[in-house]
């Protein structure tokens, strides 16, 4: 434990943020990291409290309290060892995730929280820097075969932890581009996609073969998930070709607002959205970009998804951006001997929303309104909830203006299909059939098939996936060579 009185003496450090009127002109990250002396003084809160509920708050279970002494210490090196020895990828997360960790936080009783997050993306940028991140290639080669569909964090995640046991792995992705929604969905100004490139980068080296347009199995012919594939592979070829296969092909299916109207111009889902951002970024010609400049637009879904949305329509240069949420505005505070250490429910304010956004609660949409085939505007109801259920409020319709409506409403599932194809049994709502129990975990009921990631757990978070994807690669080296090494 770095410093005992730190957490009676310090403050919990915010990381900076660019100013909004710098930040919209651009898609870059705008958020500013903390310098040596100021994690030294966030570190220096960790009370190292004896069972700390943050190492299982995080999905990854990160050794928190240890990195966080050795950042007081000075010792960086050993803070990124202790880091990666349950984090593939902290840089994703030290970007992105939404730190269930400082909700678990002891310090978040009755004070801030630790900024373990912050910390987090301290080491590992710093560990890049300093050249401390290099291919891990295996001692040995087992000689077995193992295929991995999908390249978001689960499957990034599986591939990095076989290839380090020694299995010859190949990755393959329907996209023209590794990273699932890290790379087309999440926004560049949330995560530059740089990240993704040392990675690849890093696992070529480490023995990763990386297969993108190749679409294992078939999606519906009237399917708008994203799919650029200009090879298909069938399930039945795969299983032909390898040992094992883990399926990490997220939860695609977007949940859909099947109203009067909604096959007007101007509606469409987030993923259609953002990914054509994503890669205009990237350098690529989009045809006909759905664009937000000079629209009003009005944003269904009160989550990240729909926040994204709002960030990019901002920097599209937005008439105005308007997000709509079904549930009734959540509290400002959480009650928190209540909800310690658990996930609280309150109301959170996003870098996008504070960019300029109104938020609409306890409002569902109706119908669309349209003229000439597009959309101009939306009927809308307000909602009232009790006892978990939804009632409309007699009277409250209203007509609101858009020329742009973007659908957030989350993930339904995986796209059947792609299980079918394979004959994996799906459970009540859709996704990959398989446990996480020590043994015989994310196995399906196909010998040999593996499921992790959104594909197993349904719409979840990047921190999670990566999780999976550990875990899951450790079921599939015991199933193969009868033990493994790999951590659980
Ligand atoms: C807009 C948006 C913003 C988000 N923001 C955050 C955030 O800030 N923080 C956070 O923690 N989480 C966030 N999430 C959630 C997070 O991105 C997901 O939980 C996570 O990416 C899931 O990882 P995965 O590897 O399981 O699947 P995915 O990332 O969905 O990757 C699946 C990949 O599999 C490919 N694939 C699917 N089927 C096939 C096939 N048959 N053949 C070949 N390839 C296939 C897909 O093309 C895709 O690239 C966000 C999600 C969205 C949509
Ligand atoms: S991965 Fe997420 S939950 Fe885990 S320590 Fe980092 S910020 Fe916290």
């Amino acid at each position: 434990m770095g410093k005992i009185t730190g957490f009676m003496e310090f403050e919990r450090i915010e990381e900076g943020y660019r100013p909004v009127a710098e930040r919209v002109k651009n898609y870059k990250e705008f958020v500013i990291g903390l310098d040596d002396a100021h994690s030294k003084i966030q570190a220096a809160r960790c009370m190292d409290c004896g069972t700390p509920f943050c190492n299982s708050g995080c999905p990854v279970n990160n050794i928190i309290p240890d990195f966080n002494d050795l950042v007081y210490q000075g010792d960086w090196k050993n803070a990124f060892a202790v880091l990666d020895s349950t984090n593939n990828f902290p840089e994703f997360t030290g970007r992105i995730c939404p730190a269930p960790c400082e909700a678990a936080c002891v310090l978040n009783v009755n004070d801030d929280p630790v900024g373990i997050k912050s910390i987090e993306h301290a080491i590992i940028d710093r560990a890049w820097a300093e050249g401390w991140v290099t291919p891990r290639v295996a001692a040995h080669k087992t000689g077995r075969k193992v295929a991995v569909v999908g390249s978001g964090p689960a499957g990034l995640a599986a591939a990095q932890q076989l290839a380090r046991a020694g299995h010859d792995v190949t990755l393959f992705e329907k996209n023209d581009r590794i990273g699932g929604l890290l790379r087309y969905g999440i926004p560049d100004f949330k995560m530059e996609k740089k990240h993704i490139d040392r990675r690849i980068d890093q696992m070529q080296k480490e023995g990763v073969t990386f297969r993108t347009g190749v679409m294992i199995g078939q999606l519906p012919a009237d399917s708008k998930v994203i799919n650029w594939a200009t090879e298909t592979i069938t399930p039945q070829q795969l299983l032909k070709d390898f040992d094992a296969v883990v399926l990490t092909g997220g939860a695609e299916q977007s949940r859909d607002l099947p109203v009067p109207g909604r096959d007007l111009d101007g509606i469409h889902f987030a993923m259609e959205f953002l990914p054509q951002q994503n890669r205009v970024n990237a350098g690529d010609k989009v045809k006909a970009q759905i664009s937000a400049a000079g629209k009003h637009v009005i944003v269904i879904g009160g989550g990240d998804t729909g926040s994204d949305c709002v960030g990019t329509s901002n920097r599209h240069g937005a008439a105005s951006v308007t997000q709509f949420e079904l549930l009734a505005q959540p509290p400002v505070e959480e009650n928190r001997p209540l909800t310690w250490p658990y996930w609280p429910i309150k109301l959170r304010t996003s870098s996008s929303h504070e960019e300029g956004c109104e938020r609409e609660f306890a409002i569902s949409t109706k119908a669309f309104a349209g003229d000439k085939g597009k959309v101009t505007g939306l009927t809308t109801v307000r909602v009232e909830w009790r006892d978990g259920k939804m009632a409309e409020v007699p009277g409250s319709e209203q007509t609101l203006k858009a020329d742009l409506v973007l659908l957030a409403m989350g993930f339904v599932s995986p796209v059947a299909s792609i299980l079918e194809g394979f004959g994996v049994d799906r459970d009540a709502r859709g996704n990959a059939k398989a446990g996480t129990e020590a043994a015989g975990g994310y196995a399906t009921n196909v010998p040999g098939v593996f499921a992790a990631g959104d594909m197993r757990r349904g719409q979840s978070l990047v921190v999670w996936a990566i999780r999976e994807g550990r875990q899951a690669a450790r079921a599939v080296d015991e199933f193969l060579m009868g033990f493994s090494e790999l951590p659980r």
